[in-house]
Formats: C-alpha cells, structure tokens, sequence
C-alpha cells in the first residue's frame, strides 16, 4: 500500500466582462495536479506533475494568476482532464491512500472527476494531513501548508502555490508527523455522502424554523422571508416589544456534526446588511 500525498491548483470563475456567467455544475476546475508517492516506510518512490488544460474557465482568473505565478499565454503544453486522470490513476497504482493538505484538494478532485465522468478513482481511502498536523500541534485553527513547513523546520527549497511543490511539502510534513498507530485512514467518500444527505435533510428544515424576539424571547410571527442555498432569511415584529425582528437560519458543521443555528437580531433598518 502507498501512499499518494497530492495537491491541485484551480481556476475559477471572474466576471471579465458583463453577462460572464459561473457554470453551477463546476466552481473549481483543476488546472495542475502534483503528487509525490510515498512507500510504506515513507519513502518517496514516485514523482507526477501534470498541467491540465482548463475547459470551462480558460482565462486564468486574477486571484489566481497573482498567488500562483501561471500564465497561460506560455506555450506550455497541457493535457485535457479526462487523459491526465488516466495518467494519474494508471501512476497511483491500485492500493493507494489519497492525501491531502486539508479537504478543499479531495473535495475539489471529486467535483471535476464528476463533472467530466471520470469514475475511476475511488474515494474510500483518504488521509487529511492538516488534521494530523493540528492534533500533532494542539491547534485549533486550520494552519497554512507554509506555517506547518515552519513550525517543523523543514527547508523550504521550493516556491509554494505550485502544486508539485505543496504535494512535496505536504508529503514533508506527513513524514514528521504520522504516527503509523493512529488510525488516520478515513473513508471520506462515505462520509462526504452521508454529510450531503443531511445537509438536504436539514435545508427542508430551515424555513421551518421559530423567529423569536431576543428582547422578550416570545415567538414571534414572519412578515418576510427569503431563501439561499444554505440560508434562511426571515422578518417579523414583536408587538410586545414593539420591535422589528430580524432572523437567520443556516447549516452550519459544529464540532463535526451538522445543524441548523439560529440567530434574531433587533432589526434597524438603516443597518446597510
Ligand atoms: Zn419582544
């Protein structure tokens, strides 16, 4: 078994002119993929870096043209997503562990590996070294890739935002840090499934809920709602208080499980949000 310590860099949408619209269907298209490969004993054994050429965003937007240093109008060769996948399995080999700096990589890899119909790669065995390296280091707040490479006093040979090079330092970090009787193997496909069917269970919820007075705590009843994705807007007034009530409702991750918090706010209306 080996261990596949990968990284991408994407680019998305940026309105460079009126009317560009986002494809709903892909937020982030992968435009590099680095991974170095790793023995059980750690060891790298493999190296894979491939550009990809980007599809559906083909302008490189300016965030991401700034953090990573890519211009696209360099004639670099780059391989469409389907036939760089097929080389990134056919390299993975079959008992292989994907790793990642944090989830945005794995959710990310997955996104596109659907929205092209690229179904080979299995999710089911994933490590998140960023979580690793936050127990290891008792942190509570997501670290930057960088901060891990400092705080371990690992040589920074390489410029970061490359996606070869954060595959490396990722698979630096991983090598200070894991400790082989920790049980880091999760299957993220699983639990990325059943996160998603709840998170449609609760959006049925979310217009459902009570809009309360925070002065007095009576319910009170809505006047005005709205909807987003994830969020649920509603107004009401509170006669007792004579007060214009504002609610929220979203679905939040709280300590690894999902639910809907609540707040009311006394609603002024010069308030610009
Ligand atoms: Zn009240």
């Amino acid at each position: 078994m080996n261990y596949i310590v990968f990284d991408l860099e994407f680019n998305m949408f940026f309105r460079f002119k009126e009317g560009d619209q986002a494809n709903p269907g892909l937020k982030n298209e992968i435009i590099q993929i680095g991974a170095v490969k790793l023995n059980q004993q750690l060891e790298q054994i493999g190296e894979f870096n491939l550009l990809i050429k980007p599809v559906v965003y083909k302008r490189l937007n300016p965030y991401v043209k700034k953090k990573t240093n890519i211009d696209m109008s360099r004639i670099i060769p780059r391989r469409p997503f389907l036939q760089a996948m097929e080389s990134f399995k056919a390299w993975m080999g079959n008992e292989a562990v994907l790793c990642s700096w944090g989830q945005d990589d794995i959710l990310g890899l997955r996104e596109n590996c659907s929205y092209f119909g690229f179904n080979a790669l299995i999710f089911d065995r994933f490590i998140n070294i960023q979580k690793i390296y936050m127990e290891f280091g008792g942190l509570s707040k997501q670290p930057s890739l960088e901060s891990a490479v400092d705080g371990l006093e690992i040589e920074k040979s390489l410029p970061f935002h490359d996606a070869f090079s954060d595959a490396a330092y990722t698979g630096d970090v991983f090598r200070k840090i894991y400790d082989f009787s920790q049980d880091a193997i999760i299957n993220w496909g699983k639990v990325q499934r059943e996160n998603e069917q709840r998170i449609e269970e609760l959006k049925h919820l979310l217009a459902k809920t009570n809009i309360c007075c925070p002065e007095c705590g009576s319910q009170v009843i809505k006047n005005g709602e709205f909807s987003k994705p994830k969020k649920y807007f509603a107004f009401g007034f509170c006669s007792h208080c004579n007060l214009p009530i504002r609610h929220t409702a979203r679905i939040a991750n709280k300590s690894g499980e999902f639910e809907i918090i609540c707040n009311n706010v006394i609603y002024k209306k010069d308030q610009s949000d």
